[in-house]
């Protein structure tokens, strides 16, 4: 209190005031300095006490005390009504509703303390053309087995296919099986799991010549179907007998199509333990108009209830330069700061340098815009990363974020190559592994 009355002692202007309370103030607004025309409009409320201007019952603070003042009404970190509130029953001074405003809306540590930020809207990805066209990738364990689950985007036919081990070598040699059954698809996707950002995996992607696509790292929902795959698998699983219960579920019409995985991937209906007329077994392509109307149809009324769950709303884009701060799901505080270095070729998808001079993929939901840019401290670094090659069409929620990164960027968890079967060479010179027996 002391210091605040020696600093009013100081304040020309609160002592222009005093001497207005003293004398009176004038008729007119416009015979008085500029910056006492606010406290001009508050006159009748204004009063000298003991060296200090009170306004009401509101002790008005001496510019050289506002910034401590400020902080402490902001003290606790609590939100702008709050402090409000507190101001309204101790201070005043001219401007300090909007001091007080800025002073909250750019605090680091209640910016930091944000929640994380609603979903956006999902936008569903379009069923494809034909089966088999494009397939999702994940890793499932169950009863500390690991298997590699494989879904298409088209039929919903699964593969669940054990690994003995999980290394990118394991998984190619499972998905070859796959691809001698059903052919190579157009599309791979999966996440960035190390068997699948592996260079070796990599390679497999060139000599079988499909495009592999990744979502972006920690937002499993970029990959959604995998996911909902994943989850089918697990509950296959658990049953006594799994692979009469994969037989069931490939049988069964799925509840998006109307029509059952194997007769959307092979063009009849499989024959299970279920008596069934010897026609109902014949050949027949489902109608491919009606199955993608069906699927339509549906994923509009997920998108719909996903949305009114999760009160999703899209947030505004961000652009190159773009000071944010990011925090994935799990993370506690908003308290990583990067600056957006450019869009991905995928929606909701950007890249960002951090001060440490790292580039990550983040998705819009793990970056927020910063009111204040803080400095960096080093200069940005040129881009490295970089779509390998020009991605398919996708779109977003369902689909996975962004293709794949250049290796340079990758995660370099390198596959523990322990339990890899040893190399043959052929002929040629190329590197072949022994074939292993086909199982579940
Ligand atoms: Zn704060």
């Amino acid at each position: 209190m002391e210091s605040i009355k020696a600093a009013t002692a100081t304040d020309v202007e609160l002592q222009t005031v005093i001497m207005y309370i003293r004398r009176g103030w004038p008729a007119h607004g416009a015979s008085v300095p500029l910056n006492i025309k606010a406290y001009m409009k508050v006159k009748n409320e204004l009063s000298e006490a003991d060296g200090l201007v009170i306004r009401g019952c509101r002790i008005v603070i001496p510019k050289l005390q506002r910034t401590a003042i400020l902080h402490k009404l902001h003290e606790g970190h609590q939100g702008l009504i709050k402090c409000r509130d507190r101001a309204n029953s101790s201070v005043w001074w001219p401007g300090l509703s909007t001091e007080l405003k800025n002073a909250v809306l750019q605090c680091h540590t209640c910016l930091a303390q944000r929640p994380t930020q609603t979903r956006e809207p999902l936008i569903s990805t379009p069923l494809p053309d034909r089966p088999w066209q494009r397939i999702a990738l994940d890793l499932c364990e169950h009863n500390r087995n690991n298997y590699l689950v494989v879904s298409d985007y088209y039929s919903r036919f699964l593969e669940i296919l054990h690994l003995p081990s999980t290394t990118s070598s394991q998984v190619v040699q499972k998905l070859k099986s796959t691809f001698a059954r059903f052919g190579i698809p157009d599309v791979v996707v999966s996440d960035n799991g190390p068997q699948f950002s592996s260079s070796e995996f990599q390679a497999f992607a060139r000599e079988m010549d499909f495009a592999h696509i990744t979502s972006s790292p920690h937002h499993p929902q970029g990959n959604g179907h995998a996911e909902r795959a994943v989850q089918t698998a697990k509950k296959i699983l658990r049953h006594d007998d799994p692979l009469m219960a994969l037989m069931c579920f490939r049988s069964t019409p799925c509840a998006t199509t109307g029509f059952s995985p194997a007769e959307l991937l092979m063009g009849r209906r499989i024959r299970t333990t279920l008596p069934t007329l010897e026609k109902n077994l014949q050949p027949k392509w489902p109608n491919k108009r009606e199955v993608k109307r069906r699927d339509a149809g549906q994923k509009a009324k997920q998108a719909f209830y996903f949305d009114r769950r999760h009160g999703a709303k899209p947030l505004p884009p961000l652009h190159p330069g773009d000071a944010v701060l990011t925090k994935l799901d799990q993370e506690k505080a908003w308290t990583t700061p990067a600056i957006i270095s450019k869009e991905s070729v995928t929606p909701r998808s950007y890249l960002v340098a951090t001060p440490q001079g790292a580039m990550l993929r983040r998705n819009r939901r793990h970056l927020r815009l910063e009111p204040s840019p803080r400095a960096m401290p080093q200069p940005l670094p040129t881009p490295t990363v970089d779509a390998e090659e020009p991605p398919p069409q996708c779109t977003g929620a369902s689909t996975p974020e962004t293709p794949h990164l250049a290796p340079s960027l990758a995660p370099t968890l390198a596959p523990t190559h322990a339990d890899v079967p040893t190399l043959l060479r052929t002929r040629c010179g190329r590197v072949r592994k022994p074939v292993s027996r086909l199982d579940l």
